[in-house]
């Protein structure tokens, strides 16, 4: 599943193609016709990342809303394009450019009265530019779930999938099975500020990068990471444990996370 930076690249490389620009939508699955037809023709006022969330903002009203999920994925172009292959979901063109949705877990538009709504559904994205940290924290604070758990709920906090979840918590030494009301605020602000940093350099290069010797984002994942996709402690040299939570597999170390 794409993490939150994944996203957040995603919205500022598709806003580049579409921002400004009226667009013609189309549904060549056809599961998505009726709302192509409302955005075909609109202008395009913006995109906008929300944790795992991708909203498209056109002057009518409505906001496209995507959320990938496991498999869906996106294919942007040039234009003279290709015709779209007929798992398309949407198709949004420009005369420059266009961008296909394949295979999300949730395409549909969200009328522009709803949007406050929809955003106070989810927890403060890590990325956002004015961040909203007390809420995140203040959250955690009062559960008694694993900070493991908490980490990947998007009602808590936006953008944290897997492989930033273990390595964030393998980098700050926390036990993921540390209920939140044991962490302190002091605690949780690091924790804050850590993943923050992990996002944006996510951002800015396009990969998950967690260890300090910073390798290419063109390497494998587990050349990037510390712990997660490994067998062996980079610290301690003990055995990575590797259980389920949250349907996730979590890896850490039990010598360095206590
Ligand atoms: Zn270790």
């Amino acid at each position: 599943m794409p993490e939150g930076h994944t996203i957040h690249r995603a919205a500022q490389d598709h806003g580049a193609l579409i921002a400004g620009h009226r667009v013609s939508a189309v549904s060549p699955q056809g599961r998505f016709a009726d709302g192509a037809a409302l955005i075909d023709g609109a202008l395009c006022l913006g995109t906008e990342a929300l944790g795992k969330h991708l909203l498209y903002h056109f002057d009518v009203q409505q906001t496209l809303h995507l959320h990938l999920g496991l498999g869906g994925y996106f294919v942007t172009g040039a234009q003279p394009a290709s015709a779209p292959r007929d798992v398309t979901r949407l198709r949004i063109e420009t005369g420059r450019a266009l961008i296909d949705i394949i295979g999300p877990n949730t395409c549909e538009l969200i009328p522009n009265d709803a949007l406050d709504g929809f955003r106070h559904r989810y927890g403060p994205d890590l990325l956002a530019a004015d961040p909203d940290p007390d809420r995140a924290i203040a959250a955690i604070r009062k559960s008694r779930a694993p900070i493991a758990r908490l980490l990947m709920d998007q009602k808590v906090i936006s953008g944290i999938g897997n492989i930033y979840r273990a390595e964030i918590l393998w980098l700050r030494g926390l036990d993921p099975m540390t209920p939140g009301k044991n962490l302190s605020e002091t605690q949780l602000r690091a924790l804050w500020d850590d993943m923050r940093a992990l996002l944006q350099i996510g951002v800015a290069t396009g990969a998950i990068i967690t260890n300090s010797e910073t390798p290419s984002p063109k390497r494998e994942v587990r050349e990037r990471t510390n712990i997660f996709g490994k067998d062996i402690c980079p610290r301690c040299d003990g055995q990575i444990v590797k259980s389920q939570l949250s349907g996730r597999t979590l890896y850490h170390c039990p010598r360095c996370q206590t």
